[in-house]
């Protein structure tokens, strides 16, 4: 028997498909799960044989495609033709005459749902936790499974595009009201019982495709309705993604033109447009960053493996402001208790007030309930006192960044923890071990950084003091992990890698407008090249008074150390429009007019035009996009030559999940590998002699180049 998927007749003539994929802790579709089915449609041949129920021995029913295997295909025709078998074997499924049920009794994600598409009838349990949906979307890839082909034909062309286009879960009720599932179940057994009733009161089963008088649900291609929708979709499709994600677009057109061709025809169609997919350039950064890489980094890889897991059962936070509240939020929620402190009992309260908010909305939306919400909040312990902290095993301040007040609280803190308690800073700019100086015990003192809104911002960045141990930071690492966040490693350095590269991304657009690029070139091309938000609207945000309070405290410390360095042509920018008393959004007025209320959409200030008259020649967008993505790319690759960063998947990961660096190029240094180091070197130079040599390569790049080698981490490290 195929060990994948094991199969048992009952004496009700029904045969039950076990799928159980081994050594994986998940089922996904690859070749030995392919062949289980296609042995299971064999078996279902059988005279006693009376129809087929399809589950799962793991938690999940199946998760999807086996990127391991999608990432070794390197010609389109590979994976033309694996898609080609795996829907041959799902076609003799859904027509081989007697009915096939899919018992869903947990997640059924991309080729696990195309698979239960292919199934005369689903049946999930209904359990708000299960996930049904095709994520390929999101990894650059378009469901090959049949998944474009069956939806539609299932729910419409219309429903089905949002499902497969943007690639969000639904739960078993959605998905039901949405006509993909064909009933829900309250436990196994009843999921059992319920398939084989299916199977009892449907002898003979046929896809509705395969009946002669077929229509779509709601009308094919040509439809009026449906036309009118393919007339818009595409450009409603650019103008979010500005093109730079080829599935959303293959996804519409195998949709599109599958609606116009027999079933056979469509599916044929899908399987190309899959090929295109797989093999594209988008879709290796993806998958390589934001599976392969970040997986990595969830299962310990920048982690000491030395010391042993252990979660924190109390935590200690110091200022109970925009920050520590959120913190407080999210450790409560994960289950831990929070001591929450401030300078006085009403900023305490008011932290915890924060996260009422938050899990109020989340009861409102459905996403928690009021016991649970009651629950975390009961944890959430706001007050004054510092001897609260005293069996605390972390602590993290977030009092202003002041070096004097983070120095006073880093004393006062560490005279009531226990010895091996970890005394953590949520600094944004002050160098972790400068901190440590402040602490009796610098070897359990390390930086989390968290990002703004704290509930919403997936990362932590973790800072190496020179003195951190290894036992610290592996009590951050997995704290950072126990409240659900992703953390990256780094080592201490001014800005530490996120706001030393996401900084340049800022200034390098405010350089464009000192020389005269009108500003709403530069906002496109920022945009254009696959940035979540336009450069000058996003200084606005940060605010301008406080990147030229940084600039001000770096240019001194560095002066302190005897040290100078060149100012950026960007800084002068700020200081003019906070001169001007344009600081940003929190002031109504920075680059952009922020009219009040909720409503009021910004619009860039008319005054910028006499301030930075725009030249009369303009540069091509290709030119700002390259500037604003190399700047960010080459700062990386510096971050990596001084040691800042400790392996490329930090980078990666960190730059898209930290500021939200163009995720379709893979990370900040993905940005660089898929490019080519040589070309890479060769574009920085260009940059360098046409606007300075801020552009000039990193000198790791440099010798990787000259070493004719690619960028990984063994390359560095030799
Ligand atoms: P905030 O001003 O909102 O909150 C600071 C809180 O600390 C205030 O409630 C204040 O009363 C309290 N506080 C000050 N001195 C104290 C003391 N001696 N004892 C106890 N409480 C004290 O500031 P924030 O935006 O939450 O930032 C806090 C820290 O987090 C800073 O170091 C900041 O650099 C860092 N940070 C901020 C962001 C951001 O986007 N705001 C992002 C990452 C990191």
């Amino acid at each position: 028997m195929n060990p994948a998927v094991q199969l048992s007749l009952g004496d009700d003539g029904v045969l039950v498909a076990t799928m159980d994929v081994p050594g994986r802790p998940m089922n996904v579709v690859g070749e030995g799960l392919m062949a289980g089915l296609a042995a299971a449609v064999d078996r279902l041949a059988g005279a006693d044989a009376k129809g087929l129920v399809l589950t799962s021995a793991k938690a999940d029913f199946c998760a999807g495609g086996d990127l391991d295997r999608i990432a070794r295909w390197t010609r389109p025709e590979e994976a033309f033709q694996a898609v080609q078998d795996m829907k041959a074997v799902l076609r003799r499924l859904e027509t081989q005459g007697k009915p096939v049920v899919a018992a869903l009794n947990g997640h059924a994600l991309g080729g696990g749902l195309e698979i239960a598409l292919a199934c005369h009838a689903r049946i999930a349990l209904d359990d708000e936790r299960l996930k049904i949906g095709q994520p390929e979307v999101k990894l650059g890839l378009l469901p090959g499974g049949g998944g474009t082909v069956r939806m539609p034909r299932l729910i419409g062309i219309q429903a089905a595009l949002k499902v497969l286009a943007e690639g969000g879960d639904l739960s078993p009720r959605k998905a039901q009201a949405m006509g993909l599932l064909t009933a829900l179940a309250k436990d196994r057994d009843d999921l059992m019982a319920r398939a084989r009733a299916w199977i009892a009161e449907h002898p003979t089963a046929r896809q509705s495709w395969d009946e002669p008088k077929f229509r779509f649900p709601g009308g094919d291609s040509r439809a009026p309705a449906v036309a009118a929708m393919w007339s818009v979709a595409p450009a409603v499709a650019a103008a979010k993604d500005w093109g730079n994600y080829p599935a959303v677009r293959h996804i519409m057109s195998s949709v599109f033109e599958g609606g116009l061709l027999g079933f056979d025809a469509a599916s044929e169609v899908e399987s190309r447009y899959f090929a295109a997919c797989a093999t594209s350039q988008v879709c290796r950064n993806l998958v390589g960053t934001l599976w392969f890489q970040l997986n990595g980094l969830r299962k310990g890889a920048s982690r000491p493996a030395g010391p042993p897991r252990t979660p924190v059962r109390r935590l200690g936070v110091i200022g109970a402001g925009m920050m520590g509240a959120g913190i407080a939020h999210a450790a409560a929620v994960a289950g831990v208790e929070v001591v929450l402190l401030d300078s006085s009992a009403e900023a305490a309260e008011r932290g915890k007030e924060h996260a009422r908010g938050l899990l109020d909305a989340a009861v409102k939306k459905g996403r928690s309930h009021p016991q649970r919400r009651d629950e975390a909040l009961a944890r959430i312990l706001p007050g004054t006192d510092f001897a609260a902290l005293a069996g605390c095993e972390l602590v993290i301040e977030a009092v202003f960044e002041d070096r004097a007040v983070k120095a006073d609280v880093t004393a006062r803190a560490e005279a009531v923890l226990c010895p091996e308690a970890v005394f953590a800073s949520n600094t944004s700019t002050l160098p972790i071990t400068g901190l440590a100086a402040a602490s009796a015990r610098p070897a359990q003192f390390i930086g989390l950084h968290f990002f703004s809104p704290v509930h919403r911002m997936p990362l932590v960045e973790i800072i190496v003091g020179h003195e951190t141990s290894d036992e610290t930071l592996a009590r951050g690492f997995d704290f950072v992990q126990q409240i659900g966040k992703t953390p990256i490693v780094v080592n201490d350095s001014r800005g530490f890698f996120t706001s030393r590269v996401f900084g340049t991304y800022v200034m390098e657009a405010l350089a464009m407008l000192a020389e005269g690029v009108h500003p709403r070139r530069i906002e496109v091309a920022g945009q254009q090249a696959g940035m979540p938000m336009p450069p000058l609207a996003l200084q606005d945000e940060v605010s301008l008074s406080l990147s030229l309070h940084v600039a001000d405290q770096t240019r001194r410390d560095l002066a302190a150390e005897g040290r100078t360095v060149a100012e950026h042509p960007g800084t002068a920018v700020i200081r003019r429009l906070c001169a001007l008393g344009r600081i940003g959004r929190k002031a109504g007025q920075g680059f952009y007019d922020w009219p009040a209320g909720a409503q009021g959409e910004r619009r860039l200030w008319p005054g910028l035009a006499e301030l930075y008259p725009p030249a009369a020649a303009q540069p091509a967008q290709a030119e700002l996009q390259d500037r604003l993505m190399f700047a960010q790319a080459n700062e990386a690759a510096r971050c990596l030559e001084e040691g800042v960063l400790r392996s490329i998947a930090d980078g990666n990961v960190g730059s898209i999940m930290g500021w939200g660096f163009a995720p379709f190029e893979g990370g900040a240094l993905q940005f660089i590998a898929s490019r080519g180091v040589g070309p890479f070197v060769a574009r920085c130079r260009e940059l360098a002699a046409a606007h300075g040599p801020r552009f000039e390569p990193a000198a790791l790049l440099v010798r990787l180049a000259e070493q004719g080698r690619a960028l990984s981490d063994e390359a560095i490290a030799a």
